[in-house]
């Protein structure tokens, strides 16, 4: 099981992955400086324009350069927002920002212009890369880099430069160079962790060597001379889709196939069309392709990689038996974990039903009793608690939410409940956080709690996640409603609905006179979870 009794804890059964020793390397030369046979780096799967590896780094390289000298000035440790779909000019753009040492962050095109003003009060990005449709969400006074190729006559004036005129700069080799250290920060993903709002996660360019070098090893394409082609349904915004697509996968020579947003019927074209070997994506879309009545065309499609969400053990039954060819393979992350922590790496490794797979190279863990603290061994469940290279720095700016999530010897608490069985395979059993996933998509039921608390008619709040066959879960939330108020089910959902994000809707709710809460006024969630479920 790799668990050892002296320290009460895993280690992963995979053998460790190398990590370069050299401390002055960043994720981006790191990643182009790897040798593989691949050609085609990036494919437009809307209008198949192709980007080559050559093409790619020398893009990466001119924009690079061009993002270094005025008027775009962008210099290490200053924060870089992206607000698009996935897009070819996507990794370009965060690949260059973090070539120069500048920090990245990404917001899911979903979110509301507060949402996003808020996320930009935070992080306070000097500048944007952003689609031409998106610049209307941005707050005022942020300088663009438009993430399309080519400008337009009526666009606003804070469009400083585009990616077209950007990366076809000739990178300038002799240009002083700022020291970018693998301790330094690289990305500041937006997590709600395992309570409360959402937060920055602090990574490093050495979580994401880390991670990259994790990914390279669990797919081993580099010394195969087949091109596999994966196609990146995944948002790029999220950790998923940016270390894999966006970082990883560009380490190995695959060719990545870019849906700017995922739907069923573009999603099979693609497949077919651009000869697709693996898909990467999250368990909504596997309950999509299994309840279609007949078979879909998955042309020469060999693997499909669900992470993000827990996958039930029907839905890997139903898959199988509709997709006999195709094999599952499963992983399990975090942001906070700069993406996977485990995974199945073979047809072999998944057919335990249920697994989240092994713990990733590089990875410690331990089980601990939520109740106790006590760390438990084989089979029994409680907290995971990772530690490897890649896990986060810390939240940003939030040392109370850091040290409640990292402990001094480095420690991730990962809010999940789960155990370790006796040959090392992790099971997921439950969320003891608070998040709810809505389709893979973060919903922090503190925001909508938040908000609904601004209502005037309303009281009291708890908002939970109600389990859903097709989008895993959605928020629902308990009202106190005020003395004589006659506030009703639909003028609460429509409250929120108007101020948030699609994904964030409350889609059900209930009336009760009090919310339960622990002595300390902590809602008793589980009690209001298990109120809500039983009539299922
Ligand atoms: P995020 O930070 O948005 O990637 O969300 C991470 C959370 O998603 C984890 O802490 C888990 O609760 C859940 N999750 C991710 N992958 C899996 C999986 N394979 N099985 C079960 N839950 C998962």
């Amino acid at each position: 099981s790799g668990y050892c009794a002296a320290t009460r804890s895993f280690r992963s059964k995979r053998a460790d992955v190398p990590l370069p020793a050299d401390r002055d390397l960043d994720v981006v030369t790191f990643l182009a400086s790897r040798r593989h046979a691949g050609t085609v780096a990036l494919v437009d799967a809307a209008t198949g324009r192709r980007v080559t590896f050559a093409g790619l780094w020398r893009a990466v390289a001119g924009a690079a350069t061009a993002l270094a000298a005025p008027p775009l000035s962008l210099r290490k440790g200053q924060a870089a927002l992206i607000l698009s779909p996935n897009s070819v000019h996507f990794p370009v753009a965060a690949l260059a920002a973090m070539s120069l040492g500048a920090v990245l962050t990404t917001a899911n095109p979903l979110n509301t212009p507060a949402e996003i003003a808020k996320q930009v009060a935070d992080a306070r990005p000097v500048l944007a890369f952003a689609t031409r449709d998106l610049l209307p969400k941005l707050p005022a006074g942020l300088r663009v880099v438009l993430l399309e190729p080519d400008r337009l006559p009526s666009d606003p004036a804070a469009v400083v430069a585009t990616i077209g005129e950007i990366s076809a700069t000739t990178p300038d080799p002799a240009r002083r160079r700022e020291r970018v250290t693998q301790d330094d920060p690289a990305t500041l993903l937006y997590s709600s962790g395992t309570t409360g709002p959402s937060k920055g996660v602090v990574a490093t360019h050495r979580s994401l060597i880390s991670m990259v070098q994790i990914i390279m090893t669990r797919f081993r394409l580099e010394s195969s001379d087949r091109t596999e082609a994966f196609l990146c349904t995944v948002p790029m915004f999220h950790v998923y889709g940016l270390v894999a697509f966006a970082t990883g996968l560009l380490g190995c020579g695959a060719t990545i196939v870019v849906l700017s947003k995922y739907e069923l019927p573009e999603m099979l074209r693609a497949i077919n069309e651009y000869g697709v070997t693996y898909l990467p994506l999250v368990p909504p879309i596997l309950v999509a392709m299994v309840a279609h009545p007949k078979p879909l065309p998955l042309g020469q499609l060999r693997k499909v990689l669900s992470g993000g969400a827990p996958l039930s053990k029907e839905l890997i039954e139903g898959f199988r038996e509709k997709y006999p060819q195709v094999e599952i393979l499963q992983g399990y992350g975090l942001t906070e974990s700069t993406a996977i922590g485990a995974s199945t790496d073979s047809a072999e490794e998944s057919r335990r039903y249920g697994t989240a797979g092994l713990l990733s190279p590089n990875t410690e863990a331990k089980i601990v009793d939520p109740d106790t603290g006590e760390a438990l061994p084989v089979n029994r469940t409680g907290e995971l608690w990772i530690r490897g290279p890649y896990v986060m720095k810390g939240y940003f700016k939030n040392t109370e939410a850091t040290q409640s999530t990292l402990t001094p010897d480095g420690w991730l608490r990962t809010g999940d409940l789960c155990y370790i069985d006796e040959d090392g395979y992790l099971f997921v059993v439950d969320r003891l956080k608070e998040l709810i996933k809505y389709k893979g998509y973060q919903v922090p039921p503190a925001e909508l709690e938040a908000l609904l608390l601004t209502h005037p008619e309303i009281a009291d709040v708890a908002v939970i996640p109600f389990p859903d066959r097709e989008v895993g879960q959605f928020p629902m939330a308990y009202v106190v409603r005020k003395k004589g108020s006659y506030l009703s089910d639909r003028e609460v959902m429509e409250f929120v609905a108007k101020q948030v994000a699609p994904y964030k809707k409350v889609r059900k709710v209930a009336f009760v006179t009090e919310i339960p809460k622990n002595a300390s006024g902590k809602i008793l969630r589980k009690d209001l979870i298990k109120l809500a479920t039983s009539k299922l």
